[in-house]
């Protein structure tokens, strides 16, 4: 598995893998079996030198765990996509250098305890995403989600962390394509 996932991310539109990690939520297959696909998901990331896109629902502490026992065998870029997490796993993870992804929950009325977390992570580790078409962010609750609803997110950030949204957007724009550095960088952003 792993030679032939090497050789596919070498497609030029390939820019990232995943998303991979671990759903004891849905627990759609064995948790071994999650955790040994996900490690094998990093060793391909460590090979092709594409940053690793994590999903962690329930799984906060095999995740980070995972993820600091593989940088032990070599480093490797990533992010935290569609983060709901504790501060615990928001920690480890830049700890090792990765990314935080955020997503419309974070302008859920209840998500309080997010949006604290949101507040330790440094500006250049966020970035912004919309898990379309699901999690629709407020004021688009209860509809189909929709990439350009990203910037009611982006937003609430800005608002979050005390800058512009024009700033929110500049600084999240650059970890993006810093992060994905093989994705081209259009000439407008
Ligand atoms: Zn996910």
């Amino acid at each position: 598995m792993l030679a032939q996932l090497v050789a596919l991310a070498e497609h030029e539109k390939v820019v990232g893998i995943g998303e991979t990690g671990l759903d004891y939520f849905y627990e759609h297959s064995p948790r071994d079996a999650q955790q040994r696909n996900f490690r094998a998901h990093i060793e391909a990331c460590r090979e092709s030198r594409l940053p690793l896109i994590v999903h962690a629902r329930d799984a906060d502490e095999d995740t980070a765990d995972i993820l600091e026992d593989e940088m032990g065998n070599g480093d490797y870029p990533g992010l935290i996509h569609c983060f709901t997490a504790g501060p615990d796993l928001a920690r480890r993870a830049l700890d090792i250098g990765f990314y935080i992804s955020i997503s419309g929950i974070a302008t859920f009325k209840n998500a309080t305890e997010l949006r604290e977390t949101i507040q330790s992570i440094p500006l250049e580790r966020l970035l912004v995403e919309t898990d379309a078409p699901f999690l629709a962010p407020v004021p688009h609750r209860g509809k189909r989600n929709e990439p350009s609803f990203v910037a009611d997110t982006a937003a609430m950030l800005a608002d979050l962390k005390g800058v512009s949204t024009e700033e929110l957007a500049r600084i999240t724009s650059d970890n993006f394509f810093t992060l994905f550095s093989k994705a081209k960088r259009p000439v407008s952003l």
